[in-house]
């Protein structure tokens, strides 16, 4: 008779997929070293995945590169990313990273061509590069990094702004969901409502940028790897709390701040009388 956990097994196929992925290649670019992990059938896929890397890692170097080496995971189609990464129903998915890893859908699943590909893996690898320089492998995922700055320095890095709300859909998209806070918790957010989040994690961080400069986030995920918690960290690094910070970017959406861009400071905005033509 069979063991009654290997039919529960069988029954709900509770295995991993990672567990399918038994062939291997290791590859650097710029000194930065990845495994690239798949089935054994999967040779164009991680053919594309390691030539889209030697693109996708150079950007990194703005944050002072990754300073582990990184594991890619090929996952034959997105019902096997989902349960890799143990999110069901979220259909927009087609990466995820962690300290050391990248699980990704399969390229000829859902990127005929090569951008967007290059793309995702600087995305993906910028949230790695974050978690490795504001934490260790045991308590990377301990600093409550909220989604806001994880996805908008990932959508920055890779420079993927616009495939997100501009900053005026933004600041639409917030007028007409004031119930709801794409800072606090966009985490439960991005299932539903995942281009107005990310939009607006992109400006946020863009903000933050232009605003304080890119040494405040590498400072920021410095005090994190002493241990401070995201709040303190930010709070210290930028001068003023998380909280304040999201009051100052939504008071700039709602005031549409980003559409007066070419008015010296001091001079007051223009009246009708200015432009209309004299009598
Ligand atoms: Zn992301």
């Amino acid at each position: 008779m069979r063991a009654p956990w290997l039919v529960l097994l069988l029954v709900c196929g509770c295995t991993s997929p990672l567990s399918a992925l038994t062939s291997e290649r290791t590859i650097t670019v710029d000194a930065q070293r990845f495994l690239l992990r798949s089935r054994e059938d999967a040779g164009r896929d991680v053919d594309r995945v390691a030539s889209a890397l030697s693109t996708a890692t150079p950007p990194l170097s703005v944050w002072g590169g990754l300073e582990q080496s990184v594991t890619v995971h090929v996952l034959r189609d997105h019902e096997e990313l989902e349960r890799a990464v143990r999110r069901p129903g979220f259909d927009w998915l087609r990466a995820w990273a962690r300290y050391d890893d990248v699980m990704l859908q399969a390229p000829s699943t859902w990127a005929p061509a090569q951008e967007p590909l290059v793309e995702l893996l600087t995305h993906e690898l910028t949230h790695c590069l974050m978690f490795q320089r504001s934490g260790g492998p045991d308590d990377w995922s301990k600093r409550g990094i909220p989604l806001w700055f994880r996805e908008g320095m990932a959508v920055w890095t890779a420079k993927q702004g616009d495939k997100y709300p501009t900053l005026e859909d933004a600041s639409s998209w917030i007028a007409q969901h004031r119930d709801l806070d794409a800072f606090k918790d966009g985490e439960a957010l991005s299932q539903a409502w995942s281009g107005p989040v990310y939009g607006i994690a992109h400006h946020a961080f863009a903000f933050l940028v232009r605003r304080y400069g890119q040494d405040a986030v590498t400072a920021l995920m410095a005090r994190m790897k002493s241990g401070q918690s995201f709040h303190d960290a930010f709070t210290g690094a930028v001068g003023l709390t998380p909280r304040l910070f999201q009051k100052d970017f939504e008071t700039y959406l709602r005031l549409k701040g980003f559409r007066d861009w070419a008015r010296p400071v001091g001079r007051p905005p223009k009246t009708l009388r200015d432009v209309l033509p004299e009598r």
